[in-house]
């Protein structure tokens, strides 16, 4: 004993005593610190093929201090087989010098015969002369409930990104900056099919974005992002795509707002490709205003184009417009000569040679039978007479040819003027009728103005 001189030995005694109680308290705070962790401590002796085990360590896998032996190979036992290559091979090369700490995730077997998830870590702490490993010693913690906790995580996100995926068209959130630059930070795989970019090239570019809506409906988009911002209503918007591989097509976007505590506008919802239903819509709305044999606009888009046109003249307070009524003359008796098929053909071609005689700017019609009806915008009475004298030379010049023989139309022509002071637009087409009676009565192949 290396006594202290200034100390009598019963002295040392006693202060060796009181050391020792220091560190046994020590050990003693220690061991309840890891035991309530849920951690154990391991020391193996490498040479003996022998693990030794806190009282902690076996409570974690249900055994009692005295149900578990320090053999090495029992302790191989409890690894689970799947991991037990991994674990022996991850502790070779921490042994071999390879490795700076041993640190593995694995499944051990408890009294129960259930399987735990830990992770364990340790280092090597003494070796011989010749490097080898002598004694080795870790801790070995509880992961069980972590690594279910992560699972369900996992789960969910698997689960939000497949329905996320799966919905058709692309679920989205978009945030403005400062700047009212906008960009996505999330889209889901419909990013592909709605604009054709891959997810990582759509996130954190306001550039790609600009780059696949149409040019032309860019301010709408705009306009209609910074409204929904400003009155927190939702951002809804039908607008045009041009890309590489689809063209032209129909995107339909609605999106809540949320302002962030920063300021920061986000967006969240899901753009749906709606270009099959814009070309029904545009099929609907021609066939609700077009004529089906001639293709002229029917009866009731000449009424609304003439209403609109005098709602025009009593806004400007300026201008005049023509309204013309012609109907082929005797078309009973071609029916009755060539047969109803070619009366149509006659229709047609009397269409035709009315679509020829128009302006960009006027508008005509077919009313029903053979009749139609003519909307000249800013035109006086004299240039309309001229028109319908145009169409009659027209038509004399160019008759309707079956086979080698020839059907002559005339046509007779009724002109009124459609006045700012009209109550109504039905009221100028009366007009034009009346004089189109006179036209009738007169001899046919006339034309006739309303007096
Ligand atoms: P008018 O010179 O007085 O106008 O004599 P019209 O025979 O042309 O007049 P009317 O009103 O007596 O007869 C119109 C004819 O137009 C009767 C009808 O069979 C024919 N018609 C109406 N619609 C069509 C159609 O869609 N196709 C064909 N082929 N004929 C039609
Ligand atoms: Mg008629
Ligand atoms: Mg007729």
């Amino acid at each position: 004993m290396t006594g202290r001189p200034d100390l009598t030995a019963d002295a040392e005694l006693q202060a060796l005593r009181s050391e020792l109680g220091a560190l046994r308290e020590r050990e003693r705070r220690m061991a309840l610190a890891l035991e309530g962790s849920g951690t154990g401590v391991w020391d193996r002796d490498i040479p003996a093929n022998q693990i030794h085990y806190s009282r902690a360590w076996k409570a974690m896998l249900g055994y009692a201090d005295h149900e578990i032996s320090n053999q090495l190979s029992e302790s191989y036992k409890r690894v689970h087989p799947d991991d037990l290559a991994y674990v022996q091979a991850t502790m070779k090369a921490h042994a071999d010098g390879t490795t700076e700490i041993y640190e593995v995730e694995h499944r051990l077997r408890c009294k129960d015969g259930n399987y735990k998830w830990v992770h364990s870590r340790g280092k090597v702490m003494e070796r011989d002369a010749h490097g080898n490993a002598l004694r080795m010693v870790g801790t070995t913690t509880d992961i069980t409930a972590l690594r279910g906790l992560s699972e369900t995580l996992q789960q969910t996100v698997d689960l939000l990104t497949f329905l996320t995926d799966e919905v058709p068209g692309l679920v989205f959130c978009y945030q403005d900056d400062a700047d009212g630059r906008g960009f996505f930070t999330y889209v889901s795989a419909g990013v592909r099919d709605i604009y054709e970019l891959e997810p990582q090239q759509a996130l954190r570019d306001p550039a790609a974005i600009q780059r696949v809506i149409h040019p032309e409906d860019i301010p709408r988009y705009r306009e209609s992002r910074a409204r929904s911002a400003s009155t927190l209503a939702p951002w809804r918007l039908d607008f045009r795509v041009l890309l590489p591989r689809q063209g032209l097509g129909w995107r339909q976007l609605d999106a809540r707002p949320q302002r962030l505590e920063d300021g920061t506008m986000v967006w969240r919802g899901f753009i749906t490709d709606v270009t099959e239903r814009k070309r029904i819509e545009a099929e609907l709305q021609l066939s609700a205003t077009t004529d089906d044999l001639t293709q002229l606009p029917n009866r009731r888009y000449f009424m609304d184009q003439l209403g609109a046109e005098l709602a025009r003249m009593k806004r400007d307070g300026d201008g005049s417009a023509a309204v013309l009524m012609c109907d082929l003359d005797y078309f009973k008796t071609i029916n009755d000569q060539w047969g109803h098929a070619i009366g149509d053909l006659g229709l047609q071609h009397f269409a035709a040679m009315l679509r020829q005689q128009l302006r960009a700017t006027d508008v005509a019609g077919r009313m029903g039978g053979e009749e139609f009806a003519v909307l000249l915008r800013r035109c006086g009475a004299e240039a309309a007479m001229n028109f319908a004298r145009r169409l009659q030379r027209a038509l004399a010049a160019s008759p309707l040819l079956v086979g080698d023989q020839k059907v002559v139309l005339t046509v007779s022509v009724g002109i009124a003027n459609l006045h700012a002071s009209d109550d109504d637009a039905s009221l100028a087409l009366n007009r034009s009728d009346e004089a189109l009676y006179r036209a009738k009565k007169g001899g046919r192949n006339r034309v006739e103005c309303h007096q």
